[in-house]
Formats: C-alpha cells, structure tokens, sequence
C-alpha cells in the first residue's frame, strides 16, 4: 500500500469516532429535507475546525459548500454529503452515515493535499428525498468547475452504483362548475375528468417503453357526496431511464386528461410540484476504481453498476455537470429495508461504522489517484464528455 492510502488511512481512523458521534447526533435528531439547520450548523462546525473554508446557504438554504485549496495546482474534488431524514423513520435512508463518509474523505484528503495538490470541496447536499438540494446546487454552477463528484450511500449491499431514473413531478388540476347532486345537469364534474384521466393514463401504460413507471394519487375529488365538485386535482410522477422520455409520457397523459376534459365539459391546467430529477449518467471508469478499492479493502460481494435504475436520485442533476459516483456500502443484512427504522438503527452500528471507514477509504483513494494519475483523470473526464455529447 502506498504511503499516501496510509496517510488516508491514519486520518480516517484517527477521527472516526468524532464522524460517529455526528452520525449519531443526526440519528438522535433528524431533520426532513430544506429543514436540516442543526445539521447543517453541525457539519460545518466540524469542517471549520478541521480548516475548510466554509459556506453555507449558497444554492439553498440549508446546504453548504466547505472547500480547501491546497498550496499546489491540480484538479477540483468533489466529496457529497446529504443529510435530510425521513418522517417517521429518521434516518432510515442513511443519509446521517453519507455525512460522515463525505467529511471523513474530504479530512482524508486534506492531510495529504499539500503534497500532492487540488482543491478539495466537501459538498453539503440537503434534501436528497425530497426537494432536490443537489439539483439547485447544480444549476447554481456550484459543480462547473469539479472534476469528479464522489460519494456512498449505505444499505445492503457493497455496490459501484447505477442509473436511476428520471422523474417528472406533474399535478393535474380540473375544473368544472359546482351544482346539487339532485340537479347535476346545472355542474360540469371536475371529478368525472380526474377519473377519467386517471383510468386513461392506466390504459396507456402497456404502449409505453419498457423500466418506465407512472403512479399517481388523487389529492382533491370534491367536498360532498351532494355537491358536483367543481375542483379536482391528481399527482403524478413519471419516471423513465431518461427525462426526455418521462416528458414524453408526460405530454402523453396530458392528452388523456384533454380528451377526459372534452367529454365531461370541464378545463385543466398542469405544473410541476415538486423538483425533476435527472437520471443519473454512469461514469464506468470511476465505477472501476471503486472497485479496483473496494476490493483492496477486502469487501466482498461488490455488486457490479446496477444498469437498470429503479427509484431516482437528485445525483442525476450533478451526474451531467461533471463526472459522478454514487457508490454503494453495506450496513445492514438482505432483510433491512431501506426507508426503515432498522436502516436508521444500522448507521449507528458497529456495521455502521465500519461501512463509513471503508466507503470513505474508497473514494478518498479514488481521489488521491485523480489528483496524482492525471491519465486516470483524463480517462474519467474523456468518458464524462463522450457520454454527454451523445446525450
Ligand atoms: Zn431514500
Ligand atoms: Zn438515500
């Protein structure tokens, strides 16, 4: 092993037990996306300490960019963390555990960045579940200038990550003309339209491209069984492998909800409600090193890249600024569920904690070899620019 890993190694061990008691401090008090003051107050008051030069609330309120440029030229790396819990199970997706890996790497890197070069930028990405912090981040240009964006998500597998899907947000509202039940001819059913939207899009779905998913509710349907409802409102995700298909499906189901509109009489308007997430573009020469890392590690059982993405992620948006990893550490036995308390109540295990030593130990060493292999960087950045262009 070279002495650079080893000094990555001394850093993280050095301090691993101060990244788990804020693993801990977000687990004991989570906080749901755009909502994370405290954590954000207590990451950065790490990162300071430790002698980043810290920023908070750049891109939104509740993110930080925590940055050091050593005294040497060389490329911009970027290490992500989120930190936003979910209601009722907290810290079910882990995200407490990404903050730690991603300040535990950044630290890591520090210690040896005067001698190799760089500037190292630990990113705080609130959010994640449901706001999209990375996404704001990403189209404030807080990514323009990084030439590689690493970071790991904890679960139960040991894994080089994926694609994921992108995902369009659309509420659908309708609107018709209120009257008693006893003389529906006088009302126009902004219901009946929701409905008939709704049965619609569901007939639609075996025309559609294959991995692509559509799942909505109905949010509003009237008020009283005896009044015709005026009002009615339907939301919507739809998700494809890429957004130009999701808005594809999307400009389809908005033809559903026309011709629902021409029948009963009514009118609707659709809008965005929540934040679109891009899928994410896989960089397969970063997925090698973390590999090639893991494996030095003595993890088992690494996952290859997962080709077909199932939920979706906000890393999307950052995944077509620069190039991306989103790795995967296992924490937690096949019988955990993700979004669960079991999950949360993993992150703080001894399992918890040995995922963050390893997770951060990969990308930090995949760093060190940015920094100081510039082919490896030419190959992950010759990869990027390829793959974007062809998109
Ligand atoms: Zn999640
Ligand atoms: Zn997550």
């Amino acid at each position: 092993m070279n002495e650079l890993y080893e000094k990555i190694n001394k850093s993280i061990e050095d301090h691993v037990d101060d990244y788990m008691a804020m693993v801990k401090q977000m687990y004991d008090h989570p906080e749901l996306g755009f909502q994370e003051f405290e954590t954000q107050k207590l990451l950065t008051a790490y990162l300071e300490k430790a002698g980043f030069d810290v920023k908070k609330g750049v891109a939104c309120e509740t993110d930080y960019v925590a940055e050091y440029k050593s005294s040497k030229p060389g490329p911009v790396i970027a290490f992500m963390c989120e930190y936003d819990a979910l209601p009722e199970v907290g810290h079910g997706c882990g995200h407490n555990l990404i903050a730690g890996i991603g300040i535990a790497a950044g630290e890591a890197l520090k210690s040896i960045a005067d001698d190799i070069g760089g500037t190292i930028r630990v990113m705080g990405t609130p959010a994640e579940e449901n706001f999209g912090g990375k996404v704001h981040m990403a189209n404030a240009g807080l990514f323009d200038d990084v030439d590689a964006a690493l970071m790991v998500h904890p679960g139960t597998k040991n894994g080089l990550g994926g694609k994921s899907n992108a995902i369009n947000p659309v509420k659908f509202e309708f609107f018709g003309k209120n009257a008693h039940g006893c003389h529906p001819q006088e009302g126009k059913s902004a219901l009946d339209a929701a409905v008939m939207t709704y049965i619609q899009i569901n007939l639609m779905r075996q025309f559609l491209e294959p991995n692509t998913f559509i799942h909505g509710i109905i949010r509003d349907g009237g008020g009283a069984a005896n009044v015709i409802p005026a009002y009615a409102s339907m939301e919507y995700y739809f998700r494809a492998p890429t957004m130009k298909y999701a808005l594809e499906m999307t400009e389809k189901a908005k033809k559903c909800a026309e011709g629902a509109c021409l029948a009963t009489g009514t009118t609707f308007k659709t809008s965005i409600y929540e934040c679109p997430y891009e899928d994410t573009l896989v960089n397969y020469t970063l997925a090698d090193m973390l590999k090639e890392k893991y494996e030095m590690l003595g993890l088992e059982d690494i996952q290859p890249v997962n080709e077909v993405g199932g939920g979706s992620t906000d890393v999307g948006s950052v995944s077509y600024k620069c190039p991306t990893i989103q790795g995967g550490i296992k924490i937690a036995g096949d019988e955990v569920a993700g979004h669960s308390k079991e999950m949360a109540c993993a992150t703080v295990s001894p399992e918890g904690k040995a995922g963050l030593v390893n997770a951060a130990k990969g990308i930090a060493y995949i760093a060190c070899d940015l920094i100081t292999q510039p082919e490896k960087l030419k190959a992950v950045q010759d990869e990027f620019k390829k793959a974007t262009q062809s998109h």
